[in-house]
Formats: C-alpha cells, structure tokens, sequence
C-alpha cells in the first residue's frame, strides 16, 4: 500500500485552458531533479494516482506540478479544478531515472520534450548540476500550438543567468509557425534542421540527448538518432540517449 499525504495548493497557473502548473505545500521526501512523485484525488469513492514530474528544482519551494486536461481522462480534470487552498493527495516518495546522476558526461546535453513534458527539464536547468557538467545545453520544447509554450519567463531568466552555455529551441506542429521549427522533434533530427538551429552538431562524440513525452515522439526520434549512431542509454549498457515515457 502506498503512503499519501496532504497536498495543499498555494497557487495554480492557468497557460491556456487545458494548460496547468499547480504550486503547492506537502511533505515529500527529497527528490533529484528530473523525478516524479504521484498525485491522487479520492473519486467515487476509489483513490485515483498518477505519476507527475516535478518541475520545481529540489530545493525550491513551492513544489510544483504541470500538466494538461486530458478529456475522459479520470484525474487530469479533476486535478485542474484544484484552487489555492484545496487539498490533492501525495505519494512523497520520489520515483524516476531521468536524471543527471544517471547519464555519463558527454560535451552537449540535449533536453527535448513534448508538452507537458517540459517540466522535468526545468526542474533539471534550475540546478547547477547541467551548467558545471555540459558545455552547451539545449531545451526543446515541442507544442502543438504557439499557446502551449509554457514558462516563457524561467526559460528567459535561464537565457540570462546562462547566455553563452543555453540554446531554447521551441517547435509548433499544428500550426503555422515563424522563427521555431516547425516540424516534430523526430523530423528535425532527420532533416538537419535541429541542428542547424541550434549550430551544434548531433553526434555519438559529442551528445547526451535526454526525451520525454509521448510515445510517438520517444520511438521516431530514438530511430533517428540510432541513424546517427547513438544508443539508448541504459545503466549496464551505457548510450546516448536517456528518455521518459508519459503516455
Ligand atoms: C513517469 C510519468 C510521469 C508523468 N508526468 C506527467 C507530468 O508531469 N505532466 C503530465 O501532464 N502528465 C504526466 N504523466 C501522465 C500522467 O500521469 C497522466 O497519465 C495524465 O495526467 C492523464 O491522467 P488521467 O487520469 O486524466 O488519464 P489517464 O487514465 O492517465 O490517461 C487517459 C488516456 O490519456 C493518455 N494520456 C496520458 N497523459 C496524456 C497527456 N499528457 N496528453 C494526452 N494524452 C495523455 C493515456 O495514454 C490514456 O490513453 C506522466 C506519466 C508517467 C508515466
């Protein structure tokens, strides 16, 4: 049986309106960043978990959770008509390897994420870990519409506090864009364009790539970057490629 405790929200972000960050108050055991916790809402008498990064960086507080509404899904609704003051549940106890502890070094780290999976990235550049280890760091931000670019304000603190060592390189795929890539992360390996740009060459030599997201984007873009010869990173098999599966 797992352990819960209270959550209370202190604040919640609305992006758009299936877009949310929920800031708030628990006791969770300490976490490295890049992990996640679950959270639970009690629904027709049965407790609902679902696993959520965390997106604050270990030490920062309020802990924080991003994520979106999804339709007939049984806790995403729920949890985003959460209000400051009112209580979800908590398992404390952190679970996940996408984490900078687990990956050996490389020169380039490359952060690429679909939607909400922005978060454990956050979590990860709001440390000190990444900017001490990897020359040059990349965030990919993969959204459908220009409206699902969440955090604009720590990706700009992030430019400012790193301007020669970070590289923001957001992508929209269903809609009409100018100055990002506008294809999916997977294709924009393949064409050169991620590359071109960011200026930084995505090779076995020289890269860490971590992914996070759907399933769709973690399968074609691992075959894309096995095309450049990079591996799937794994603990006894070390690689070039960390990633996270959301859905
Ligand atoms: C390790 C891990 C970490 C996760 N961290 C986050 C996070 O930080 N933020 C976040 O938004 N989600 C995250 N998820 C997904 C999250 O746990 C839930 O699945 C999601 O919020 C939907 O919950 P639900 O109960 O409403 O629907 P579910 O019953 O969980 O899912 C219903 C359907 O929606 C699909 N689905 C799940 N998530 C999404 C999504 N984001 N977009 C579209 N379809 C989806 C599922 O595959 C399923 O088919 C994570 C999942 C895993 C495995």
């Amino acid at each position: 049986m797992s352990e819960w405790v209270e959550a209370r929200v202190v604040e919640r972000i609305d992006w758009n309106e299936a877009l949310i960050s929920l800031r708030f108050e628990a006791e969770l055991d300490p976490f490295s960043a890049g992990q996640f916790i679950r959270a639970g809402m009690d629904i027709d008498g049965e407790r609902i978990g679902r696993p959520y990064s965390m997106v604050n960086a270990p030490d920062e507080r309020p802990h924080e959770i991003h994520f979106n509404v999804v339709q007939d899904g049984p806790l995403s609704p729920r949890l985003a008509q959460l209000r400051p003051g009112e209580r979800f549940w908590a398992v404390p106890t952190p679970n996940g390897f996408l984490t900078l502890d687990e990956i050996p070094d490389a020169r380039h780290l490359w952060l690429l994420a679909t939607g909400t999976a922005i978060g454990p990235f956050l979590s990860i550049l709001k440390t000190a870990a990444p900017w001490s280890r990897f020359e040059q760091v990349v965030l990919g931000h993969s959204v459908r519409t220009r409206d699902d670019l969440s955090y604009p304000d720590t990706i700009q603190e992030l430019r400012q506090r790193h301007p020669a060592q970070f590289r923001f390189v957001p992508f929209i795929t269903r809609e009409p864009c100018d100055g990002q890539i506008c294809q999916r992360i997977p294709a924009s390996i393949e064409s050169g364009a991620l590359e071109q740009m960011t200026g930084l060459a995505l090779t076995p030599e020289t890269a860490h790539v971590m992914l996070c997201g759907n399933s769709g984007m973690l399968q074609d873009a691992l075959a894309s970057l096995e095309k450049r010869g990079m591996t799937r990173h794994r603990r006894r098999e070390p690689g070039h490629v960390s990633m996270e599966k959301y859905h």
